[in-house]
């Protein structure tokens, strides 16, 4: 016998009861998540925390929670810091990374190898990339891959000035170091019909198993050695 609100039901069938528990527990479950907030305050600074990727309503609360046992000062210093990294960073007039000049320091690094292009999809290879310490050239930001699911076309990227700086002539490398997805794939080989003619080599990060879909996942040793162990392009596809 379940008792389902003024309902008392008899089962025969076990399963049926099990399943009937189940869907008990998720409306238990939805029931909580329509959370009364002692605070319109509380409840607006968890919303907006919820809006954040990987962050929940729970984890919302615990941080917006947590900002209440900080001081005034503390709260207020992280407030400035995301405000003014949404409004006073910019991004490199050259490789289009991060930073709070015009052009970044991995530009303006004269030890830095010029002839040596590395193209990232983001900011986040460029980093994963700079941690192996085998890389001394520069780097040239996408800002994201092509996409036609997610209506991501090349002219959304930076494609463009990244051919700029080949025509310019101080290139003679260029090594693709996007996702080893079907849109990773797509993104280098429009990037290499767009540099037919264009008197640079092109070549890819070597592809082991461990290196996963994504670069800025990948460890250290293995990112470094995938770009010293990079490939001509023109033998990526050649059967
Ligand atoms: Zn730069």
């Amino acid at each position: 016998m379940l008792n389902v609100g003024n309902y008392k039901i008899k089962f025969h069938f076990p399963h049926l009861r099990n399943n009937l528990l189940l869907l008990q527990t998720e409306l238990r479950k939805g029931d909580r998540m329509i959370q009364k907030f002692p605070s319109v305050l509380l409840e607006n600074a968890v919303c907006e925390l919820a809006r954040l990727p990987g962050i929940g309503r729970k984890t919302a609360l615990r941080l917006a929670l947590n900002m209440l046992k900080r001081s005034q000062d503390e709260v207020s210093s992280l407030g400035e810091a995301i405000v003014n990294l949404r409004n006073h960073v910019s991004y490199c007039r050259i490789c289009h990374n991060i930073c709070d000049e015009e052009i970044c320091n991995i530009c303006n690094d004269p030890n830095r190898d010029a002839a040596l292009l590395c193209v990232v999809e983001n900011i986040k290879e460029v980093m994963a990339i700079e941690n192996t310490g085998q890389f001394h050239g520069l780097y040239h930001v996408l800002g994201g891959i092509i996409s036609p699911m997610e209506g991501i076309g090349p002219n959304d990227l930076q494609i463009s000035s990244l051919i700029r700086r080949v025509q310019s002539g101080d290139v003679s490398e260029i090594i693709l170091a996007l996702s080893t997805t079907m849109e990773g794939d797509t993104t280098n080989f429009y990037i290499y019909r767009k540099l037919t003619g264009l008197n640079v080599k092109v070549s890819v990060i070597a592809r082991g198993v461990s290196i996963g879909d994504e670069i800025e996942y990948a460890d250290e040793i293995t990112l470094g050695r995938s770009i010293l162990n990079r490939t001509n392009f023109d033998d990526s596809f050649k059967i």
